[in-house]
């Protein structure tokens, strides 16, 4: 579940190799660590259902503000902005990191979508929601 968030990292420290990894890894789970605070303040939620799947007993029921499209865009767009403007020493472009750290983020929905099962929302009012559930098929022992 997590490796493919940071082999994207280690992949776009290919792109942009002047970046921190540590601040591509950042980039990758940003959705997870904005996660784990609403989480933790009760402003996404989660049951702990033993056997909703193989990989884990968490039912992902209310997650929007860290994990949907949209929101992860606009978090994207954030991360982006940061690095435009903040005052960084890097031989790269500007608009290269930037570009860098947003897809960096946006990847973070990519990779949650293959894994997750049907929870993943597009818009961030349940409307409609996505996941292909790839972690129910886990790999043979
Ligand atoms: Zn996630």
């Amino acid at each position: 579940m997590f490796i493919g968030h940071f082999a994207v990292g280690l992949a776009l420290k290919r792109v942009g190799k002047a970046l921190s990894l540590g601040l591509l890894f950042i980039a990758v789970q940003l959705p997870d660590l904005i996660y784990g605070v609403t989480l933790l303040t009760g402003v996404e939620k989660i049951n702990i259902v033993a056997g909703t799947n193989p990989l884990t007993s968490a039912e992902y029921i209310f997650f929007p503000y860290s994990h949907s499209l949209v929101a992860i865009l606009l978090w994207a767009g954030l991360a982006a902005l940061i690095f435009l403007i903040a005052p960084l020493k890097s031989s790269l472009p500007k608009s290269k990191t930037a570009l860098v750290m947003a897809t960096a983020v946006l990847s973070h929905f990519t990779f949650d979508v293959i894994v997750h099962n049907l929870d993943i929302d597009l818009l961030g009012n349940g409307a409609y929601k996505v996941g292909l559930g790839l972690w129910n098929f886990p790999p043979p022992p």
